[in-house]
């Protein structure tokens, strides 16, 4: 109310009017919601849906704090460009909070790639898939390596995760 009335306030300062009442929505979300519902994306996106669903229902826990239920599926690979392809490859695939997901996992010195993929290589290892992973990602297929990867596993073992051979 109060931001409005100064807003009118300052129409009329200008000579102006209002005409209609203000809008509500803020517009930084309006841009986010138009970008992500592009066609092709949108269709991307259907195309998933299923194997997702699947993928949530399979696990039910976040992979990296072990601490809260899953809250989506999260793109290990994901980034720009990428997030099309990695919407339906399982290979980049995992489980997180909603807290791991949008603000831990984005910070990439604490969680590199090859470190995010140890928790794929532990939690979903039928789809874990290194050489299309790097591909994905616009690298050559040997980019990350296991070498890069093992020393995550063997923390995650070290810790007395679960594992299981
Ligand atoms: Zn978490």
């Amino acid at each position: 109310m109060g931001m409005r009335r100064v807003t009118d306030v300052m129409l009329g300062w200008v000579g102006l009017q209002r005409k209609t009442p203000m809008k509500r929505t803020p517009i930084k979300q309006t841009g986010k919601k138009m970008r992500r519902n592009t066609p092709k994306r949108a269709k991307a996106d259907r195309a998933a849906r299923k194997p997702r669903r699947a993928f949530q229902d399979q696990f039910l826990w976040c992979w990296f704090c072990e601490n809260a239920p899953a809250a989506g599926v999260h793109e290990i690979a994901s980034g720009t460009g990428n997030r099309g392809p990695a919407v339906q490859q399982r290979f980049t695939w995992a489980a997180a909070c909603w807290d791991c997901n949008s603000m831990r996992l984005t910070d990439k010195s604490e969680w590199p790639v090859a470190r995010q993929l140890a928790f794929k290589y532990v939690n979903d290892r039928e789809f874990f898939n290194l050489a299309e992973f790097n591909v994905l990602r616009g690298h050559a297929p040997g980019a990350i390596t296991m070498a890069d990867v093992i020393p995550h596993i063997c923390r995650l073992i070290d810790k007395g995760r679960k594992w299981q051979c």
